[in-house]
């Protein structure tokens, strides 16, 4: 490894300081540190991570990588600048959310013995005018200075490879559970390939990011960005108990594909073993919202396995986007989860045939929809 991460300094309290956080603001982006763009895309959505694993928000950088190929290709820079910032934006966020202290981490990597690839006959160019940079535009200066040479020979399209190859061992660092020295070196990496596309681009790095984000959630436009209107809704998590009739299921796929979502079934209500648990996990982890069906006799089988998806929805996704129903409320797995988890504030929506259900399901769906749409316009 390029370097240890036992002389670094532990990144001072990455929760959001209100004091630094006003300071930042006054500041023009041309002064902010790297540090204070983390703070800033911690704060703006650190909320909202804090509902997300390391899984997804990794999976979520390699779409934003992903999305650089085609305007990349037609070498489009209007269209290569705002996925750059997108780019930024998920490596500062992964940072904020490991807890990771990025700049001294980038500045170990690459202040003193900067890996180079093999092809390289560069020798270390002389950097006695850099302390560690501060400000983006510092750190742009500082690794293009660092990779001169190499960056005679390279062009936007293979550093996009070269950044892939990057995205692609994070992930797979990640899902070895490797020591967290070697993700954060691929953080560091990503940055300095994002800084490099930057500069053989002849882009400003720092003006792309404000232009995009500013201060604040470009989707929302809100400072801190609010899940319920913001967030893609995509995906739904559906998961129906073993007593659940197929009209019912029928009606409550149909109806969440009507209003555009993609559903992820889980087939196995029945709870056997801890696989089952980490499927449902994972599957949770893949959506934006959910519904669960519960069944009203738990008695008839242990239902463990739902209790735990309810649970599970409740803390991983925004509450708002979580529907339970039960058939009764007054018994079942349903009255269980209201009463022994009070204090998560379940609540499930009982009702009393199929085309109740259906009529329940698809308000909650229309509320969920307006709501967005006055967001969307209000931007306008
Ligand atoms: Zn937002």
């Amino acid at each position: 490894m390029f370097f240890s991460l036992e002389n670094s300094p532990r990144f001072p309290n990455q929760l959001v300081d209100s004091q630094s956080q006003d300071h930042a603001t006054e500041r023009s982006f041309d002064d902010l540190s790297l540090d204070d763009w983390l703070s800033r895309f911690g704060r703006i959505y650190g909320k909202r991570h804090d509902k997300h694993t390391t899984e997804y928000m990794i999976s979520r950088l390699v779409e934003e990588v992903a999305e650089l190929v085609n305007p990349m290709e037609s070498q489009d820079k209007a269209q290569i600048a705002p996925n750059l910032a997108d780019v930024f934006s998920w490596t500062c966020s992964l940072a904020f959310k490991l807890d990771i202290d990025l700049s001294s981490l980038a500045w170990q990597k690459y202040g003193q013995h900067a890996p180079r690839p093999s092809w390289s006959q560069a020798a270390q160019p002389s950097l006695q005018e850099f302390s560690m940079p501060q400000t983006l535009r510092d750190w742009q200066k500082f690794i293009s200075k660092v990779y001169q040479e190499e960056n005679l020979r390279l062009t936007p399209t293979n550093s996009l490879v070269a950044m892939m190859k990057d995205v692609g061992d994070l992930a797979m660092l990640n899902r070895k559970r490797a020591p967290l020295e070697q993700i954060t070196s691929k953080l560091a990496a990503i940055l300095a390939w994002t800084l490099t596309i930057a500069q053989l681009l002849q882009l400003d790095l720092a003006t792309i990011v404000d232009q995009k984000y500013d201060d604040h959630c470009p989707v929302c436009t809100q400072t801190i960005c609010d899940t319920d209107v913001c967030h893609p809704f995509k995906t739904m998590y559906v998961s129906f108990s073993t007593e659940t009739p197929d009209e019912e299921k029928y009606v409550i796929l149909d109806s969440a594909s009507t209003f555009g979502f993609k559903t992820l079934v889980n087939s196995t209500a029945l709870l056997e073993s801890t696989r089952d648990l980490s499927a449902s996990l994972d599957l949770i982890s893949k959506s934006d919202a959910a519904c669960v069906l519960l069944p009203s006799d738990p008695s008839k089988q242990p239902a463990y396995g739902q209790v735990f998806e309810a649970l599970a929805c409740y803390s991983m996704l925004s509450k708002g986007n979580v529907w339970l129903f039960g058939r009764d409320k007054t018994k079942g797995l349903g009255e269980f989860l209201e009463r022994v988890f009070a204090n998560e504030q379940i609540e499930v929506t009982p009702y009393r045939d199929v085309n109740n259900l259906k009529g329940l399901f698809e308000n909650y769906l229309q509320i969920l929809q307006d709501k967005r749409a006055r967001t969307s316009q209000s931007k306008k």
